[in-house]
């Protein structure tokens, strides 16, 4: 257990961590701080925390553990502030979404004495601020910590088991690796969905009203990613830009590749293609980071009988893909998550 837990912001994923600590008795006392008088006013009407602050340095004096819950371009003016008043033996981390450039904002104003243990937790929703968090958000995530070589073990067994505490599987990683990993997973599914609803935005009035009217699942699931936190993706694209990059070139190449089985009417090389990406999607209900209920488990009519008693949800089996997976614990519905 830690005596003093100081979140500085206290939005969707902050205020996540402050319930889920409260609610697993992971600290004796939270300390929070935000950057606006109303965020801290909804802060505390809601009971987040112990004491409530606007100037992060008030909330950093005697905690143990420190976790930045604020966006990643961010860091280096909250760091320049706080830094000479972390406490020696302190733990501190964060949850940003992107990890070599946030140590690279971190590590200059870390104190001796003080543990840097970067984090990020994948999990989240498209909503924002105090009261989007719920202390359930983490129960069968990852959490990936990057803590350089040198740092203290003690000190990166404790905070793991925070996280354990709070329902998340913990990984160790490399910054750079976990960069690569997640501009893959989330950040270019993120800019294509932003790409996507982007389009639609631009069609003339008539045509794009339909496409709201008649929306389904595809269009539909793309517009909740698209309606993630405007200034987070645009700091996750500024600062994991090579990753992206790197991970866009590839997706442009594959996506060249179907656009000329389209056009050249290859059926089997889609149909493999298809056969292909649905195994992976059993590979992640396997991994228990999914539920195979129909739309991602969305409390609708999808399961409203077919004319043989059937449900309209294709049940086909299809092949798994092996992954190295850890025993799923229950899933938490919300609608489906969004990790960042
Ligand atoms: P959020 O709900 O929008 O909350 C953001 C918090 O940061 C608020 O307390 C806000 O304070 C504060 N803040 C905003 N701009 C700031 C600035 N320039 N300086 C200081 N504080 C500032 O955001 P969130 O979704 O919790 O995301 C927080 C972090 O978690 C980000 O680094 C993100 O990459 C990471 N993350 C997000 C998700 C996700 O799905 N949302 C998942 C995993 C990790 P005020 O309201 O007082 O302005």
């Amino acid at each position: 257990m830690f005596q003093k837990l100081a979140l500085i912001g206290i939005g969707l994923i902050g205020s996540s961590i402050a319930r889920a600590t409260r609610l697993k008795g992971l600290a004796r006392e939270i300390a929070i701080s935000t950057r606006r008088p109303e965020t801290l006013a909804e802060a505390r009407a809601l009971g987040l925390g112990d004491s409530y602050w606007l100037d992060p340095v008030d909330a950093v004096k005697g905690a143990d553990l420190v976790i930045l819950c604020i966006p990643v371009q961010s860091y280096g003016a909250v760091m320049e502030k706080i830094g000479p008043y972390l406490e020696p033996g302190a733990i501190l981390s964060d949850v940003g979404s992107v990890k070599a450039h946030v140590i690279r904002q971190m590590a200059p104003h870390v104190p001796k004495g003080v543990h840097l243990i970067p984090g990020h937790p994948i999990a989240g929703t498209e909503h924002s601020g105090p009261s989007a968090g719920f202390a359930e958000l983490f129960i069968n995530r990852w959490c990936i910590l990057t803590p350089d070589t040198g740092v203290d073990a003690a000190a990166v067994s404790k905070l793991s088991a925070f996280w354990t505490a709070m329902g998340s599987n913990v990984e160790i990683m490399e910054p750079a690796h976990h960069d690569m990993v997640l501009a893959i997973t989330s950040h270019i599914p993120h800019l294509v969905a932003y790409n996507i609803v982007g389009t639609v935005a631009d069609l003339e009035a008539a045509t794009q009203s339909e496409v709201i009217k008649f929306s389904a699942s595809g269009f539909r699931d793309f517009t909740r990613i698209a309606a993630s936190d405007p200034v987070m993706w645009r700091d996750v694209f500024l600062t994991n830009r090579d990753a992206v990059l790197e991970m866009l070139g590839r997706f442009l190449e594959d996506l060249s590749q179907l656009q000329r089985m389209v056009r050249v009417g290859d059926g089997a090389g889609l149909e493999a293609l298809f056969t292909r990406t649905r195994a992976i999607r059993r590979s992640i209900i396997t991994a228990g980071q999914e539920t195979s209920a129909p739309d991602f488990g969305r409390p609708h009519a999808a399961t409203i009988a077919g004319p043989a008693g059937t449900t309209q949800a294709d049940a086909t089996p299809a092949p798994v893909v092996e992954v190295n997976v850890t025993p799923a614990l229950p899933v938490r519905e919300h609608g489906g998550g969004d990790d960042a």
